[in-house]
């Protein structure tokens, strides 16, 4: 039989290793047990059974073999598999007894389909078969037996080396333990964690086909990194080359070395609340992270689509996923010290405590989802918790869009919106054409340029509005002079002659497109929102069924007196 028709057994090197230091090492006959992954020819591990009585001529287990057995059984995924024991010079196969107590161990072990039954000799001059392996001046015959209906059968077996020792250490692994079989789903796999210079703490799972298939990765406490796993490179150099690219990346990333003065490091303390993870919400915290903002709160129900991918920061890999995982994914390939929560549900999904937390818990709101009656909750809490908060939208076609800037002092949203709309109601306006609930970009065709010119301002104020007052940096200055004009409701047109920028601009020279106007809405004294103190309402007293509806009735009423 040639050897490529032998059937296989893979054995982990370091279960190899063990065997050549203790069998190898000492005169004929001694033993030890294998244990490896359950339903399947590998070996994981290999006890030696150290108390055996040596002067005896021929090897049999001790009962202190049979515990040992139990134990790593209990404490681990790895199931008994066999045997295997060292013959004098000249005798590598099994002797006539030996078959007699194979056969007696298949009867005992009924869940064993194969036994795996080695032989270990100190002969490495003869030429090595198909089913035999040298290791450190010890030569190992594989074999395994099987009941059949003539009896026992037994089959030279070709070995596979896993090599799970070589690679860690040649990656520069310090283990504790020898590696561990653990169950993870349907699968076993074999799990250890150590320390690797550069990278501190890593738990590496390794699967029965390694290096075939890449292992799983995790540094500290995240999940598992995704691995470029180079099938062109040699086996043995696949882990180091891994851990190479994984030391190569910086410790802590400075993403503000070119932003020095303009933005403070202090936005790596702050959490901003993001509902809304569309073309809007999905740049704007790709912007955010990318400015040093810390950490995130994530809000939307929806998965990636493939229809998403021309007009968000998302991509094809993302395809199935959460909007929320996949924003919090691309966060941590740009941050990997960036924190972020996601919750995949609808805004009026989560209960009225819980989203009143997420909002007191965040130092600035963007609200950029494609509904007024999410907004308009956002805005209520947002004021109702003293956060600052940025209501960015666009206009049909994209072809214009509104960026309102709420703080303390300001009107709130639905002050400024309704205002706006009541003040432009003569002109041809595109808020009032086509109703302004309803009027906003959801799958309506647009250019991502122009979403994102109108969304770089809600970032751009965003990041003032986040510093600390103690801090002194440009980007405050922009959000502050908003502030101080009042005017937190900016108007973009993104195609020339838009909407009331070709009567307002009509004398000013050199106007073409990407014009903003920054109006000054008023405040309505008797508004709940933004109000007299004492006529606002608390907006955590919605309740679940009815989420925002008064606000909505209050906000109709309001922006649209007459009807
Ligand atoms: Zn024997
Ligand atoms: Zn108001």
């Amino acid at each position: 039989m040639t050897s490529a028709r032998l059937p296989v057994v893979r054995v982990a090197d370091y279960a190899l290793d063990g065997i050549a230091a203790t069998l190898g090492a000492v005169t004929p006959e001694q033993g030890g047990a294998l244990l490896g992954i359950p339903g399947s020819d590998t070996v994981t591990q290999f006890v030696h059974d150290r108390s055996a009585d040596v002067t005896s001529v021929r090897y049999h287990n001790t009962d202190w073999l049979i515990q040992e057995i139990n134990q790593v059984e209990r404490r681990t995924a790895a199931r008994f598999k066999g045997i295997i024991h060292s013959h004098p010079r000249g005798m590598p196969y099994p002797s006539g007894q030996d078959r007699s107590e194979f056969a007696r161990s298949l009867e005992l072990n009924t869940a064993l389909t194969r036994y795996l039954a080695p032989i270990v000799t100190h002969d490495v001059t003869t030429a090595l078969d198909g089913h035999e392996l040298v290791l450190d001046g010890c030569r190992m015959s594989f074999f395994g037996a099987s009941q059949s209906e003539s009896g026992l059968r037994l089959t030279p077996m070709r070995p596979v080396v896993l090599p799970v020792r070589r690679a860690l250490t040649r990656a520069g692994f310090t283990a504790v333990d020898e590696p561990a079989l653990i169950t993870v789903g349907d699968s076993a796999m074999l799990g250890t964690t150590g320390e690797i210079g550069g990278l501190g703490l890593v738990t590496i799972l390794f699967g029965a086909d390694y290096p075939a298939t890449a292992p799983l990765v995790f540094l500290g406490e995240s999940g598992p990194i995704p691995l470029d796993w180079e099938l062109g490179v040699p086996g043995e150099d696949r882990l180091e080359r891994v851990v190479g690219r994984l030391r190569s990346r910086p410790a802590k990333v400075p993403l503000q070395a070119r932003s020095a003065g303009l933005l403070s490091p202090a936005l790596a303390d702050r959490r901003v609340l993001v509902v809304g993870a569309g073309s809007v919400g999905s740049y704007l915290t790709e912007v955010l992270a990318r400015s040093g903002v810390g950490a995130f709160t994530l809000v939307d129900p929806e998965e990636v689509a493939a229809e998403n991918l021309g007009r968000s920061a998302y991509r094809v890999d993302d395809v199935g996923t959460p909007k929320v995982e996949a924003l919090a994914r691309l966060v941590r390939a740009v941050n990997p010290a960036a924190e972020v929560a996601g919750y995949a549900a609808a805004l009026d999904g989560l209960p009225i405590e819980d989203l009143a937390k997420l909002v007191e818990g965040c130092d600035l709101v963007v609200a950029a989802t494609d509904d007024n009656q999410a907004q308009g909750r956002l805005d209520h809490l947002a004021y109702w918790f003293g956060k600052p908060a940025v209501f960015p939208a666009l206009y049909r076609g994209a072809e214009g869009g509104e960026v309102i800037m709420v703080a303390a002092g300001l009107p709130c949203w639905g002050c400024s919106t309704g205002g706006v709309r009541a003040a432009t109601a003569e002109q041809e306006s595109p808020l009032r054409r086509t109703d302004y609930g309803t009027g906003r970009l959801i799958a309506e065709p647009g250019l991502l340029v122009d979403i994102h010119h109108v969304s770089s301002v809600a970032g751009k104020l965003a990041l003032g509005l986040l510093h600390p007052d103690s801090e002194d940096v440009a980007a405050m200055r922009f959000a502050a002079g908003v502030r101080e004009r009042g005017a937190n409701y900016a108007v973009f047109a993104n195609r020339p002659d838009y909407w009331i920028f070709a009567s307002v601009l009509a004398d000013t020279y050199g106007q073409y497109a990407y014009q903003s106007i920054w109006l000054a809405p008023s405040r309505d004294e008797a508004c709940p929102v933004c109000g007299e103190q004492e006529g606002r309402t608390d907006p955590t007293a919605y309740t679940a069924e009815a989420p925002g509806a008064d606000l909505l009735a209050a906000y109709r009423r309001e922006a649209a007196p007459g009807e």
